[in-house]
């Protein structure tokens, strides 16, 4: 079987796991923290950036900075992970769902303006794939009615809008380091602090509500008890395994970017024939070979490829189950038909990505895609 994800390793991770344990300390905010946050504040060119235990606890950080209370709205979109709406829900916020483009499965920005009322605290554009929202749009309208923008980036590392890194435009933003990632270290993440106005009270809250950070840098004499927080800083163990990899982003991106190419090029006919359709990647954006899918025609052809990949030992597999219509939240969802995010729902298919995966095999998978559509 071709496995849908195989974790990459650099094969450094174990050199500096064992300078990690070796050095003595093993906590958080140490040496391989600090190396990885300065990559990424320089990479974002942004003050500030803290590691966490993953995505899901930098966008819970998120909703406890901006003061998320019991009956504020965020718009989230609807085909999205459960964590970017989850995160806004542990406060309190009731959930408005934004539909996606019918081009693009990650946020309608066409649609935002009508969903904005005076309850409206924050808005949570995710950049599906690694390919970028369009952040003007967004960014004026949070201006105008005077909203926090909280970049879902968890798919984007190393991807850009109109040359700005993603990550770095939100006032605050979250990336991933989960195993499915470009960049891994198991389970990991990042909250990316675009507004100094955050900077001190996420080191807080990041530190189990004291002012510990400040104590360490010799601004304060002792530390205690200042606000609301929780443990979200991760051990060096995941900082040191995720340095290896952060030395090695080019050439992983490289080998990510090629491998998308080779399935676009590949399937490009079936597109040019309107059997498939394939990402769609605007002039604003670029690509960061985060995932490589398909949209089919109807659910059963969906359904059907997916099957008849498997029989050929092929692991494909579907995405997001819209969360409007999740079990957990379907009932408190305002009613809005979301045609767009539940046709994602049924037609989109991921193929195998990941950079074990052989130019023989991408070349078997195109062909038994084909071959699948071949009668159809
Ligand atoms: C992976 C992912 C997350 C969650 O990331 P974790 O690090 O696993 O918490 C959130 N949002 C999106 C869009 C994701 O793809």
């Amino acid at each position: 079987m071709i496995p849908f994800n195989k974790p990459y390793l650099t094969g450094k991770e174990a050199h500096y796991l064992y300078q990690a344990v070796y050095s003595g300390q093993l906590s958080g905010n140490g040496k391989y923290t600090k190396k990885c946050q300065q990559y990424f504040e320089d990479a974002l060119g942004v003050k500030k950036t803290l590691l966490t235990t993953s995505c899901t606890d930098a966008l819970e950080m998120c909703a406890i900075l901006l003061n998320i209370q019991p009956g504020d709205e965020v718009i989230v979109p609807s085909y999205t992970f459960v964590s970017t709406a989850l995160a806004f829900v542990r406060q309190g916020a009731k959930i408005i769902f934004i539909d996606s483009r019918v081009d693009y499965p990650g946020f309608d920005e066409d649609q935002l303006e009508s969903l904005i009322t005076s309850k409206t605290k924050a808005i949570v554009p995710v950049h599906y794939a690694g390919i970028a929202c369009d952040m003007d749009i967004i960014m004026k309208l949070a201006d105008k009615y005077d909203l926090f923008v909280v970049e879902d980036a968890a798919q984007a590392i190393d991807s850009y809008y109109k040359g700005k890194p993603l990550g770095s435009i939100g006032h605050l933003s979250c990336l991933s380091f989960h195993e499915t990632k470009n960049i891994q270290c198991g389970e990991g993440g990042l909250l990316v602090i675009n507004d100094d106005r955050f900077v001190n009270r996420a080191e807080v809250i990041w530190e189990k509500g004291t002012n510990r950070a400040e104590f360490f840098r010799g601004e304060i004499d002792k530390y205690g008890w200042v606000d609301i927080g929780s443990s979200f800083l991760p051990s060096e163990l995941n900082a040191s395994f995720l340095y290896a990899q952060l030395e090695e982003i080019e050439s992983i991106q490289n080998q990510r970017r090629k491998l998308w190419q080779k399935y676009f090029d590949g399937l490009n006919e079936l597109m040019k024939n309107g059997i498939i359709k394939l990402p769609v990647i605007p002039d604003y954006a670029t690509n960061n070979g985060h995932m490589f899918y398909l949209i089919c025609r109807n659910k059963a052809e969906r359904n059907g490829l997916i099957d008849f990949l498997k029989d050929n030992n092929i692991h494909a597999v579907f995405h997001y189950l819209s969360l409007h219509s999740s079990k957990y939240y379907h009932s408190k969802h305002d009613g809005r038909l979301l045609p767009n995010a539940d046709k994602y729902s049924e037609t989109l298919v991921r193929l195998p990505f990941h950079l074990f995966i052989s130019s023989t095999e991408v070349e078997l998978i195109v062909e038994t895609v084909k071959n699948f559509f071949s009668n159809k």
